[in-house]
């Protein structure tokens, strides 16, 4: 049915039945009290209804779903309606607060920055990704214009430039930032901003790393180079003459076998699809047998010894083999003739320690926190005439790494230096600690 007829039929009809009810009190009582019977209705019908506005009115200050009148009448039906519309604008409300909240966490969790600006590049709304890529506060700089907060050249000819498809790599703050402004709306701009520092420092390292391993492979290359040419240009050489050659030759090979072994094992370690074995590593049988090699490389110009006094580590065997065996074979390599050299293996208060002790040429201060950087040697000519490619701290560094273990140096030029390496208590292997009654 018409829904206007809806309203207007019960609302006649009241009125029929109150005019029908003066009537009967006229037919009754006489004309006189009949009319102030109707007139009486009336009054009271309409004070009903203004009491009903008077309290839409007074709700309308607070439209809250729950604190709405009950209705009578025609008034049944439009506070039902009201009530109706009222619960879903304010379930609509929740959805949009409960939104905004899930925004607002995602902003503030989201690594890239966001800026938000108008047409004219006021600053509207940031997140704290931005604030930090920029330099920004939010509270301070709203309504400032961007240009005037990000001070750069750059960013400026950007702007000017207007070519907005293309990100911009800007120097901001001793970062790398890429940063581009994204128009939307008619009269909004968003400008987003990624923090480049860390990929531009690996792939700096990455380049180095590539500058260094190729200049290192180059030396040993042109000397085996040099010798063969000798050889194909100089048909016969003195038996002694080509012994020494092929020394030589011999020995650059094995120099660039040994770069090779050790790129090969710093990349293995860096991988993170190389999983680390934690087996049970038997310290002794380990420590032993480096023992026999630094022996075999020191051929009897060191005094070396080992002391034994800590339990087996949970780790990989050979891993830690490298490890140790570079950190014993620098104390050979860097140790005088005459001189003595330490291995040992203890249990500290914070768990168990592996040292290195050698009466060696020693470090200086300043070169200490550099050693462990790939191809950093203090003296290079003494690296390369004991066959050291440069690599074997940061092989230890990154064993020691994927241990939880912590290297500490101590050095002093002439003095000898002390490498030590601490173990967590957690790593001590259960199965080789003594059984307590
Ligand atoms: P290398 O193959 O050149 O020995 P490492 O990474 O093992 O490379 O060591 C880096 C540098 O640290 C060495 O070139 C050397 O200058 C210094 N070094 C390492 N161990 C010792 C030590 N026991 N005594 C003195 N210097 C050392």
């Amino acid at each position: 049915m018409n829904p206007s007829l809806l309203f207007w039929i019960p609302a006649a009809l009241r009125l029929v039945f109150l005019l029908l009810g003066a009537a009967v009190i006229g037919f009754f009582f006489g004309l006189v009290p009949g009319l102030v019977a109707a007139v009486l209705a009336l009054i009271v019908l309409l004070g009903v209804q203004l009491s009903y506005l008077y309290q839409l009115n007074a709700w309308l200050d607070e439209p809250n779903s729950e604190k709405l009148p009950d209705g009578w009448g025609a008034w049944t039906d439009v506070y039902s309606r009201l009530y109706r519309n009222r619960r879903l604008d304010e379930k609509n409300q929740a959805e949009l607060t409960e939104w905004l909240a899930r925004f607002r966490q995602a902003m503030h969790l989201l690594p890239d920055g966001v800026v938000i600006m108008d047409d004219v590049l006021f600053l509207e709304w940031c997140n704290p990704a931005a604030e930090q890529h920029l330099g920004l506060t939010l509270e301070r700089d709203k309504g400032m214009r961007v240009t005037n907060l990000v001070r750069s050249p750059d960013f400026m000819d950007y702007i000017m430039l207007g070519r907005y498809e293309q990100p911009l790599t800007l120097s901001f703050k001793e970062r790398k930032l890429v940063v581009q402004i994204i128009p939307f709306e008619s009269r909004r701009q968003i400008l987003v901003t990624h923090d480049a520092t860390d990929s531009d420092r690996i792939d700096m390292m990455r380049r180095d790393f590539i500058a260094n391993a190729s200049h290192e492979l180059r030396t040993p290359l042109t000397v085996i180079n040099g010798f063969l040419e000798i050889a194909l240009g100089q048909g016969r050489l003195d038996p002694q003459t080509r012994a020494a050659h092929l020394k030589l030759m011999a020995e650059q090979g094995q120099r660039m076998q040994n770069l090779v072994e050790d790129m090969l094992t710093l990349s293995r370690l860096e991988s993170v699809d190389y999983p680390m074995r934690s087996e049970h590593v038997r310290v002794q049988t380990l420590l032993e047998s480096i023992l026999r090699e630094a022996n075999a490389l020191s051929a009897g110009r060191h005094a070396i010894t080992l002391e034994i006094d800590g339990p087996d580590i949970k780790g990989s065997t050979e891993e830690l083999r490298s490890a140790f065996s570079n950190l014993v074979s620098n104390a050979v390599r860097y140790t005088p003739a005459g001189g003595s050299i330490r291995i040992g293996w203890c249990m500290t208060a914070n768990g168990p320690q592996f040292s290195v002790k050698d009466t060696g040429i020693g470090i200086l201060p300043e070169n200490i926190a550099r050693l462990t950087e790939r191809f950093y040697r203090v003296d290079k000519s003494r690296s390369r005439e004991t066959q050291g490619t440069g690599l074997g701290l940061a092989i230890v560094k990154h064993v020691l790494l994927r241990h939880s273990a912590t290297l500490s140096i101590e050095s002093a030029p002439n003095a000898g230096s002390t490498f030590a390496v601490q173990f967590s208590s957690g790593s001590v292997c259960e199965a080789a600690l003594p059984m307590v009654n």
